[in-house]
């Protein structure tokens, strides 16, 4: 099976940048969001409405989201924790939320401070409240494939919180593999116990290209009928809780392989590839050259 068309969710603004030594101004951000959704984009993953201590790049998040211009067919996810991120992120118009949970017990206690079911179960709440408001929901799963600290992660469990997520409200569910271990082996495992408990068109992946499987990984994927994935401009990200964990599955490569398996994105590479160079300018680092110029020729 090879769809005609994917979507792809663009997380550099949030998961990228948030990995970044350098803090970038809110100006700039601005920016970037303009640029991706020049290039086509039409889910952003725009800010993070967590504590600004736990992360100080996105802390600018209020001001961010007042200062963003909505455009047309554009969503613009923002990242909200709990609660009291909901309100913050309510407070200045935002129309997407995005809620993060772990399928494994000690990520889930690193990063989240709770256990996996607590963490789950306290979304419960802030989503029902969400979708009430009439807000669209994305939720996050990490660690669908394995835990660097549990070991393999059972697909039994990935489908329980899956569904649980689906039953407060979400509207998508995003599937990480934070580490980046997965394999194509292991897409087919999970993708068998999920179609059990939950439709697939509300399940997108989320690949790091730590061991190069993450494009491996859409593929097996997109063969059984996912259609929407998650990638970041230069591939820039990774978790801050996981160090081992290689960038997010960069953008550019899954609009090349698409390009030429005549699978639509709607997106522009020549102006994803300017974005990159450019914000390598702005983080004061070369990002990777993901897709050249002289590779790519005139018109591809
Ligand atoms: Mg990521």
């Amino acid at each position: 099976m090879r769809p005609e068309r994917i979507t792809i969710v663009e997380v550099a603004p949030r998961d990228g940048l948030q990995a970044e030594d350098r803090v970038l101004p809110t100006e700039v951000k601005l920016e970037l969001l303009e640029r991706l959704a020049d290039a086509g984009h039409t889910s952003i993953e725009a800010t993070s409405f967590v504590s600004p201590k736990a992360v100080p790049q996105l802390a600018d998040a209020e001001e961010l989201m007042r200062r963003l211009k909505p455009r047309e067919g554009v969503r613009y996810t923002a990242l909200v924790p709990n609660e009291t991120g909901l309100d913050r992120a309510m407070s200045c118009g935002v129309r997407e939320i995005a809620v993060f949970a772990s399928a494994s017990e000690s990520y889930s206690r690193k990063n989240l401070n709770r256990s996996r079911d607590e963490a789950i179960a306290g979304y419960g709440p802030v989503i029902k409240r969400a979708k009430a408001a009439g807000l669209r929901v994305r939720g996050y799963l990490s660690m669908v494939f394995a835990d660097p600290w549990d070991g393999p992660t059972d697909p039994g469990v990935v489908s329980a919180a899956a569904k649980q997520l689906l039953d407060f409200g979400c509207d998508e569910l995003s599937l990480g593999d934070t580490v980046g271990v997965g394999t194509p082996g292991e897409i087919s495992t999970l993708l068998s116990a999920l179609r059990r408990d939950i439709p697939l068109p509300k399940v997108a992946f989320h690949f790091h290209d730590t061991y190069g499987q993450a494009l491996a990984n859409v593929l097996a994927a997109m063969s059984e009928g996912v259609t929407t994935f998650d990638a970041s401009v230069g591939g820039i990200g990774g978790s801050p809780f996981a160090k081992m964990a290689g960038g997010n599955l960069a953008t550019e490569d899954l609009v090349w392989l698409c390009k030429g398996m005549k699978i639509e994105t709607g997106l522009d590479l020549d102006k994803l590839v300017a974005t990159t160079t450019w914000l390598g300018e702005k983080l004061g680092r070369e990002l990777p050259a993901h897709v050249s110029r002289a590779v790519r020729g005139g018109d591809v």
